[in-house]
């Protein structure tokens, strides 16, 4: 790798994806150098809102078995790495028409990748959960017991602090102003100074086509939505409801958890309908308006009922999405200085680790362990 003179690698983004990079990078003894416009785990971006669930029965790809099974080991060593508690494992249940997108897909992709999961029928599921509105005829539960939550905020302080601990270089409330190639390197423009590097890994999640125009993304505002109990608060804890996503027949599908750091209960939308509004990231509104949440609170009485019908707590999060619903990772025109990493549609968290260290392995030329050609920028441009 080419020596230059501020690091031999920049990391633009310091959210999930970008935090792992960093990690991952200096952990290999890259001399490497990562900016953040905020402070670590900000909560103006996709990374933050208290959890995320994980689970490895992807729906979204088969590629993405194998990632989250490697990302699952590296969630683990940074836990053990930085002592800090991450990974909840509290399992998840995937809950539907068995022929559906959830529960069906789910049982798919563990049958394909022999994953350890456990099937119930609508009476087991009734019986097991009966905060849950009655099941038709016809759903099934596929129950993940590796699954759980992840902290997103902890997640990224703690691969930071990781990256630092391995001699990485962190700017917060540092803002990239641009990025321009130089001759074999690039230039990273801040508003105090430029730094040159040798190459540069953009992982600035919805702002991500802002500083690498040509992408094919859009920014989604999505809200994040807490209800409280209106009655007796106990059925409605993480260990009496655990994570689930839940699909109504043909209308829409449902996910959440039961309460852990307080009251409230986290419920949303898998499609988020007129409450997903794309924007520009730059010019997200933050304000809450009943827009926001009237979709999910309409279904919670033919899903969780025994909820108030308004949110306790309401905070707008982003994500980017691309035209297929796949990642973005890899180097656009195969351009030896940039990678870029985003699209992460609304479920990439609990690949964050995996992805961190695929980007590594892409910046040092090598393989990544996990094949990510699906999401291959390329195949737009
Ligand atoms: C509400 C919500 C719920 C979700 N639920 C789940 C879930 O349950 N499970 C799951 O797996 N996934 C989930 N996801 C998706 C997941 O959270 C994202 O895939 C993940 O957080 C993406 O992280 P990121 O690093 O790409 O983006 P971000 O976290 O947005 O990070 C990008 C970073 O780049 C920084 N940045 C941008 N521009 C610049 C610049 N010019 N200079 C310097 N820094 C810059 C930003 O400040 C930001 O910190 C959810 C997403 C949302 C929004």
């Amino acid at each position: 790798m080419t020596r230059t003179p501020d690091a031999d690698v920049a990391v633009v983004g310091l959210g999930a994806w970008g935090a792992s990079a960093l990690w991952q990078l200096a952990s290999r003894g890259v001399r490497v150098l990562g900016f953040e416009r905020y402070g670590l785990g900000h909560p103006f971006g996709a990374s933050h809102g208290g959890t995320r669930m994980f689970r490895v029965t992807c729906l979204e790809h088969p590629g993405l078995v194998p990632l989250a099974q490697r990302s699952r080991q590296l969630w683990q060593q940074l836990e053990t790495l930085t002592g800090r508690a991450l990974f909840d494992q509290v399992g998840a249940v995937l809950m539907g028409p068995a022929d559906g997108h959830i529960a069906g897909g789910s049982l798919r992709a563990a049958r394909e990748h022999d994953l350890p999961v456990e099937t119930l029928t609508a009476g087991e599921l009734s019986r097991w959960l009966p905060q849950h509105a009655a099941f038709q005829d016809g759903d099934i539960g596929v129950r993940e017991p590796e699954a759980g939550l992840i902290r997103p905020e902890a997640a990224v302080r703690a691969a930071v602090g990781a990256a630092a601990a391995a001699a990485a270089r962190v700017l917060t409330d540092t803002r990239v102003t641009a990025i321009e190639p130089a001759g074999d390197g690039v230039v990273v423009r801040t508003p105090a100074r430029d730094f040159r590097v040798g190459q540069v890994v953009v992982t600035a999640g919805p702002w991500l086509d802002t500083l690498v125009p040509g992408l094919p993304l859009e920014t989604v505002r999505v809200p994040q939505t807490w209800f409280r109990p209106a009655g007796d608060p106990a059925p409605f804890t993480l260990d009496r409801l655990p994570p689930f996503m839940r699909e109504l027949g043909g209308r829409g599908a449902i996910w959440g958890h039961g309460s852990h750091d307080g009251p409230d209960v986290k419920l949303g939308l898998e499609d988020g309908g007129s409450a997903f509004r794309v924007t520009p990231a730059d010019d997200c509104d933050r304000g809450v308006t009943p827009e926001d949440w009237t979709a999910v609170s309409g279904l919670l009485a033919e899903a969780v009922p025994g909820m108030g019908a308004v949110p306790s707590r309401t905070e707008v999060g982003m994500f980017s999405r691309t035209p297929d619903k796949q990642f973005l990772i890899g180097r656009p025109h195969g351009d030896p200085r940039l990678v870029v990493a985003g699209g992460c549609n609304f479920h990439g968290f609990k690949h964050s680790t995996g992805i961190g260290e695929a980007l590594a392995d892409i910046v040092l030329g090598r393989p990544t362990g996990c094949p990510l050609d699906f999401a291959d920028p390329n195949r737009f441009l």
